[in-house]
């Protein structure tokens, strides 16, 4: 069965304030990646709106309301915070990107895709369930598994998340649900603060496997074998979701950690054989962070194409 590439041209309508990291270049890239022939058997969509129902299950009506009902003039900029803002395409990016994952989950509940990845921006894992953060308005992969367990009656979802910052977001939404699986290898210290290995959920269902700055490949795997694919598997996920940030690698200038693309092949190769034996291979994925380009193109290629293999 074939993976999936949702995205959707509005995603690179969401513009950024000159020199700012989270930008339209970055999509170009992985789009331009995953143009080459060896992704030509990808099944490409058109990612729809999220609907507010489906939004309103990871996020606050004032904040729904906030990002929706928000007014940006074209070429001006509406602030969040220091680094966070909206543009006049932002809102519709941010329903594109999370109707992505909510589309692709359909999908593959369905049968019609084995997996898929949403190559979409802004990002969604520092989206908390009041608050927009960190370059992220909605919680994308948040939003998509509160779906997989509302539309389509799946219990337990899990998401694992490589981007090297802590994904507070997904953590905030997570935390008091069993059924709600999240684990994270993530840079400490760095932004956003929080990924504490002794920040574990109401029930033992958060796991932060942080790494010092400099660590790489072997760290990054050990964390991986010791800490994160035990627990996926003792979890028995029905789903699985990736936040799926490439600023883990050692040409990032956001951080400090020293991966390269062959490491997200590998972890989403293990993440992939996980998911054959607890949910028929079922995994969907999104773009978070990757800020140096051509290390993102590379790494985006590396992941989908470990994808593919499954
Ligand atoms: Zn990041």
């Amino acid at each position: 069965m074939a993976t999936g590439l949702i995205s959707h041209a509005a995603c690179l309508g969401h513009v950024t304030p000159a020199g700012h990291p989270e930008r339209v270049a970055r999509l170009e890239v992985v789009l331009r990646a995953l143009s080459q022939p060896e992704f030509h058997s990808l099944i490409r969509s058109e990612a729809p709106r999220a609907s507010r129902e489906a939004l309103l299950r990871a996020h606050s009506a004032a904040h729904v309301d906030a990002i929706l009902g928000a007014e940006i003039a074209e070429g001006r900029f509406g602030y969040i915070d220091g680094d966070t803002s909206m543009s006049f395409g932002s809102r519709e990016a941010a329903l594109r990107a999370s109707g992505a994952v909510t589309a692709a989950i359909d999908a593959v509940v369905a049968g019609e895709l084995r997996n898929a990845f949403c190559a979409v921006r802004p990002p969604g894992h520092h989206a908390e369930r009041d608050r927009a953060m960190g370059f992220c308005l909605f919680n994308t992969v948040a939003i998509g598994a509160l779906h997989a367990k509302a539309v389509h009656g799946l219990d337990r979802i899990a998401v694992i998340d490589f981007d090297v910052h802590h994904g507070n977001g997904t953590q905030d939404i997570f935390f008091p649900h069993p059924d709600l699986f999240y684990a994270s290898t993530h840079q400490s210290p760095l932004y956003p603060g929080t990924g504490d290995a002794s920040e574990r959920g109401a029930s033992g269902n958060i796991l932060n496997a942080p790494l010092p700055p400099g660590a790489g490949s072997e760290q990054f795997r050990t964390a991986f074998e010791r800490a994160i694919l035990p627990a996926l598997s003792a979890f028995a996920p029905e789903f699985i979701l990736v936040s799926a940030g490439f600023d883990a690698h050692r040409a990032d200038p956001l951080a400090e950690l020293r991966l390269d693309e062959a490491d997200f092949g590998w972890a989403t190769r293990e993440i992939c054989a996980i998911a054959a034996l607890t949910c028929s291979g079922r995994v969907v994925s999104a773009l978070e962070g990757g800020y140096d380009l051509d290390a993102l193109g590379r790494s985006a290629a590396a992941h989908v194409r470990a994808l593919m293999e499954e």
